[in-house]
């Protein structure tokens, strides 16, 4: 059996690795290889490598890492597929999802390209007498990125593209679950001409993650995953004085007012909820209905739907449904719907007992529908992260609004209105960080920032966009004085503007 060993200074590296996990194909059951989880030691091997790779690449002027990314973006551009069946392979999502989360990817390193635009600094002239200010953005040192299963290219390149386009090394710690296309991104990257040393990629667990947390040469983290996680990682990176955004969970909400287009809102909600298994964290979770009226037809509009929805391995190109990542997290979700049950919700479309004809190793779970889920229950409360949709009856638009305002999470939302007055209202009061008018998904495009609010984020600033350039350096401001502008004779007073 191939093991998934680590990435470092342009080549793979096994190590005298004693711990291995297993890799699994989730839409089969069956093991394809096993990962390296790295020690302590393979850190620091790590670690060693990125901070002296940070001395060349941060010196490199911007104009030329721009030119270097645009191979990597080519080259990731030319092995498309084979990097799609990757992912899909070891996490179980369509090819087309695989395709279009790697192409989210590369609107980030497209951005990315572009970086000597985006670092031009500021400069004022004659902010005093024949004194300058001017401000510059340099790179932090070593950027490691810890990242989820769910995303195992399209996130790494999130945080990897603008941590090297701002003149850092990155150094990722993927999801010890599926290795194998964020090692293959590493490989392209040094086949495209990132220096040695730039894009490292180490495997592991928990012990890899707190050794990074804990490394004296390790600048910054950018984590997405659990919340519980998330939160660990915030407390442990800023005791440790680093730099830190942790993005976490979520339960997205959709509102559907009674003047929206119902069919189009029930197909909206098919794609948002079900697409990826419900493997997203953008996917939405729950449906505000305003008013039973709203609610019956919704339900009569995509019970059908969630009926009939196509479900199969990663490799079957007519499924619109894959498996979940593990049989524990399979196990996970089926509790779920069990606890929603003994809640008093109703179950309209029962997926419990889906088993795949040919692969009934393979960890699926059917589409299910919740109908008169209420905001006490731990079923609305929790992330379940996969397949099932819970429909939130409420009498109007504020209590709606309330209940999403009031929730933990607070990732992405969206609302369903022919109403300028309602979608507006909602846009500015709505406590939730990335927001949808007649858009179920709102992931921001590659331009603006990505980032949640409340539980689904620790973090103060947000992924890509100008956020991500300002993650990714630090600010130093000048002052200067040339010695014809300066005075004669020694000067207690701070320096000050002049007032008259
Ligand atoms: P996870 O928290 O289990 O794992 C994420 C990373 O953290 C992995 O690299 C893993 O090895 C590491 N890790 C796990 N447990 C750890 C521990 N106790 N100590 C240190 N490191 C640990 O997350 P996951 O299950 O891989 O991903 C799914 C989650 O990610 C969902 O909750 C989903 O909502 C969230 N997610 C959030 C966003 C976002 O932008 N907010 C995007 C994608 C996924």
């Amino acid at each position: 059996m191939e093991t998934r060993t680590h990435f470092i200074d342009g080549q793979f590296v096994s190590g005298p690795t004693v711990r291995l996990g297993p890799v699994m194909n989730p839409s089969t059951g069956q093991q394809v290889a096993q990962v390296a989880l790295a020690s302590e030691s393979d850190v620091d091997q790590a670690v060693a490598s990125s901070l002296k790779a940070f001395t060349d690449w941060s010196e490199t002027p911007p104009m030329t890492r721009g030119k270097i990314l645009r191979s990597f973006l080519h080259l990731l551009e030319e092995n498309q597929d084979r990097i799609a069946k990757v992912v899909s392979d070891e996490h179980g999502k369509s090819l087309v999802e695989a395709k279009g989360s790697l192409q989210r990817g590369l609107d980030v390193l497209e951005y990315a390209c572009g970086i000597a635009t985006h670092l031009k600094g500021t400069f004022s002239d004659n902010v005093a007498r024949q004194v300058d200010c001017y401000d510059l953005r340099q790179p932090l040192g070593v950027c490691v990125g810890i990242t989820p299963f769910n995303f195992p290219v399209m996130i790494p390149l999130w945080i990897g593209s603008l941590a090297m386009a701002c003149g850092n090394a990155f150094l990722l710690k993927p999801s010890e679950k599926n290795p194998t296309a964020p090692l293959l991104l590493a490989e392209l990257a040094a086949k495209a001409g990132i220096p040695a040393g730039v894009f490292n990629v180490v495997n592991g667990d928990k012990v890899a993650v707190d050794a990074l947390l804990t490394h004296k040469d390790v600048a910054s983290i950018s984590f997405v995953g659990q919340t519980r996680t998330a939160k660990y990682i915030q407390e442990t990176a800023i005791q440790n004085h680093k730099r830190v955004q942790a993005f976490g969970g979520a339960k997205n909400h959709m509102v559907v007012m009674p003047d929206a287009d119902l069919d189009q809102a029930a197909d909206a909600l098919i794609g948002a909820a079900y697409g990826s298994a419900g493997e997203r964290c953008m996917a939405i979770s729950v449906v505000i209905a305003v008013g039973d009226e709203v609610a019956d037809s919704l339900i009569k509009k995509m019970a059908p739907k969630v009926e009939a929805l196509k479900i199969g391995p990663a490799t079957d190109l007519s499924a619109e449904m894959g498996p979940l990542i593990t049989k524990d997290h399979r196990a996970s979700v089926l509790s779920w719907i069990d606890t929603g049950i003994k809640e008093g919700a109703k179950l309209v479309v029962d997926g419990r007992a889906y088993k795949h004809q040919t692969h009934p190793e393979g960890y699926y779970v059917g589409g299910c529908l919740f109908d008169h889920v209420t905001p006490t229950m731990k079923v609305y409360e929790a992330e379940i992260f996969g397949p099932v949709l819970s429909v939130v009856r409420v009498p109007d638009y504020d209590t709606g609004l309330k209940l999403i305002n009031d929730h933990a999470y607070g990732n992405g939302v969206s609302i369903f209105t022919r109403d300028g007055d309602t979608a507006r209202h909602f846009a500015h009061h709505v406590q939730v960080g990335m927001v949808g008018v007649n858009v179920p998904i709102p992931v921001p495009a590659a331009t603006h920032s990505f980032g949640g609010w409340k539980d689904s984020a620790f973090a103060d600033i947000g992924m890509h966009g100008s956020e991500g350039i300002h993650f990714f350096t630090k600010l130093k401001t000048v002052t200067s004085r040339w010695p014809s502008g300066i005075r004669k004779g020694v000067d207690f007073s701070l320096p000050q503007t002049e007032r008259r």
